[in-house]
């Protein structure tokens, strides 16, 4: 069942540890077959370097398992919550990578300062609101989810791919689960270079016009930077 997208699943597994984001098991990809409304994700606690195909978990939308003889990531309520709410999402990645998991941790969004950042994400990346007592309490990974749908009430998930979750980290999101990863690889390059910019020139951030141009000259119908089919990524 799902061979291709257990395939495709493992692999933005594997190149997201290789992409040195996450460390020990602290990270999670799944992706989502729209059709069926099936998700494959990552089985919980399973170290990355003995991780195989058959070890995915196929879970339906409501986070029943359907497929696999391991639990799935613990945080499997947090990425269908977010597949729930978002259609344009088919991929999830979930890590806790240094510098983005430090704007968590100051419970601020990482602030838009220049054209590598307006290049993906357009906007500064929203930190989500703390969870209070009640929702770490109860169904914590679903109430994660839910916090971060309310942070996106005003915001579009397409144009603004990735999250961090106050005192967490970041979820990051995309057209398929490899996708996801290179959010997840830039939104974390995009929070250093923030940290660092930060450090020399305080709150400096990017100009509308300049976000603008850079958004759109790689997104939406108007788009025109790189080769037809790849300008999207280069
Ligand atoms: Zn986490």
């Amino acid at each position: 069942m799902l061979g291709k997208l257990k395939e495709d699943v493992l692999k933005a597994n594997i190149k997201l540890k290789e992409s040195g984001l996450v460390i020990l098991t602290w990270g999670n990809v799944s992706g989502i077959d729209r059709e069926n409304n099936l998700v494959v994700i990552k089985p919980s606690g399973i170290d990355y370097d003995s991780i195989k195909v058959d070890h995915m978990v196929v879970v339906d939308i409501d986070g029943k398992v359907v497929e696999g003889s391991l639990s799935p990531s613990s945080d499997i309520p947090t990425h269908l919550e977010i597949y729930r709410n978002f259609p344009c999402v088919e991929g999830i990645v979930h890590t806790h990578s240094t510098y983005a998991t430090a704007w968590a941790q100051a419970g601020r969004s990482i602030p838009a300062m220049g054209t590598t950042h307006a290049d993906h994400f357009y906007g500064d990346i929203p930190c989500t609101r703390k969870l209070t007592p009640e929702e770490i309490e109860n169904e914590y990974e679903l109430n994660t989810g839910k916090v971060i749908i309310e942070t996106f009430r005003k915001i579009n998930a397409s144009s603004m791919p990735g999250v961090i979750v106050n005192d967490h980290g970041p979820f990051t999101w995309g057209k398929n689960a490899d996708d996801a990863v290179l959010n997840a690889i830039i939104l974390e390059e995009v929070a250093k270079m923030a940290i660092l910019t930060h450090s020399i020139a305080g709150n400096d951030i990017i100009d509308k016009y300049l976000l603008d141009k850079h958004y759109s000259r790689k997104h939406g119908h108007e788009a025109y930077y790189g080769q037809k089919k790849e300008k999207d990524h280069e």
